[in-house]
């Protein structure tokens, strides 16, 4: 029988619209050339609202005091938590879903819930791998180059203006300007500001605090942006390096997504020795956050001093037939459909009990 792969798109984040587009390219790729023969696939969307709803059996267990097993032997996956659409068929999961309640670890906590298989990271390395403070922690515990950075917190910035100027001369202290101000929790680089004085630190500062609990502070680099894809469970695999050139002032939400403003240029024209060491960290970098099937690993790589940065890394990465992480498999050798279709046979594999 064929492997039914749910495909899980849309969601409740600002990259709805492009997880829309990646699902498009992935399902298609799924139901075509060899894939046809070995995959249905069950599209599963999720609104910008992004509601699943529960049913309730608790009630007569919390009168009687009593456990009940009352539909654990018959009980399909599907039926673990009351959802809305018929589940039961899926032998997968496929999340194509970027940035918070989807690239964050939640549907993973949700899937691990319901023990079906899923392909990508599971909660711990999605979670460690969306919050940029968490993640430039596991990657400092890894011995990974990183620019400077402070984090913070909303209430550092909210609550006290007191605190606040005391803040703001000790980022100005430890990183001087220009500095990027991030809300640790997103992606497509909404919320970001590169600010150059005290005053826009300021405001950078408040306006980070309304998308995010958590910011992060960085200094600014002047370097080249490149890019390595990383493929595979416990033995992950680094794909050739990809760069992305632009005019913009930095790699922005506008510059991201408006045809045009990027180009991409893979292989990036590199020392083949600094392309090593890219390599290298993209692995370390995805098993210190402990990804497992996909990421996409972003480095800062200075030309002149010949210095290289991890800047980030992302868990389930732009998908469409455009985008980095299939492109950069492509110039590796692995075509977009065999990358679906490996991507799939990784998360099955990951799912296998211990023999
Ligand atoms: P996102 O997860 O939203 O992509 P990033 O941390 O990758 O956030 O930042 C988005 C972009 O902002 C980067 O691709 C780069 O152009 C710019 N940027 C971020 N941090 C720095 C930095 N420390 N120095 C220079 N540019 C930066
Ligand atoms: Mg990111
Ligand atoms: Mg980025």
């Amino acid at each position: 029988a064929k492997t039914q792969v749910g495909v899980l798109f849309g969601g409740c984040s600002g990259e709805h619209e492009v997880s829309i587009c990646s699902a498009q390219a992935i399902a298609k790729a799924l139901t075509q050339g060899a894939n046809a023969d070995k995959y249905l696939v069950l599209p599963v969307y999720i609104t910008k609202a992004g509601v699943w709803q529960f049913g309730d059996r608790a009630a007569q267990v919390l009168q009687s005091g009593e456990p009940s097993t009352d539909g654990d032997e018959t009980a399909k996956p599907g039926d673990r938590l009351p959802a809305p659409q018929p589940l039961n068929d899926i032998d997968i999961w496929f999340p194509v879903l970027h940035g918070p309640n989807g690239e964050d670890g939640t549907i993973q906590g949700l899937l691990s819930l319901l023990q079906i298989p899923f392909v990508g990271s599971g909660v711990l390395g999605s979670a460690v791998g969306m919050d940029k403070i968490a993640m430039k922690t596991a990657f400092a515990q890894a011995g990974l180059p990183q620019v400077k950075y402070v984090a913070v917190t909303r209430a550092e910035v909210w609550s006290n203006p007191c605190v606040f100027p005391k803040l703001c001369d000790r980022i100005e202290e430890a990183l001087g300007y220009p500095a990027f101000v991030k809300p640790a929790n997103l992606g497509s680089s909404v919320g970001i500001a590169k600010v150059r004085s005290r005053q826009e630190l300021e405001a950078a500062l408040d306006s980070a605090a309304s998308y995010d609990r958590r910011i992060i502070v960085e200094a600014g680099v002047e370097a080249r942006e490149v890019e390595c894809a990383v493929l595979g469970n416990d033995v992950p695999k680094a794909s050739v390096v990809g760069e992305i050139s632009f005019e913009s002032d930095f790699y922005d939400y506008e510059t991201k997504y408006s045809a045009g403003q990027a180009d991409l240029m893979i292989p990036a024209p590199l020392p083949p020795e600094i392309t090593r060491q890219i390599q290298e960290m993209a692995v370390q970098a995805f098993q210190a956050v402990d990804a497992a099937g996909i990421s996409r690993v972003d480095f800062f790589y200075v030309e002149a001093t010949g210095e290289i940065f991890l800047n980030e890394i992302n868990t389930l990465p732009g998908f469409t037939q455009t985008s980095m992480y299939p492109m950069l498999w492509q110039a590796s050798g692995i075509s977009f459909d065999a990358l679906v279709d490996q991507l799939v046979q990784f998360g099955l594999e990951r799912s296998q009990p211990i023999s």
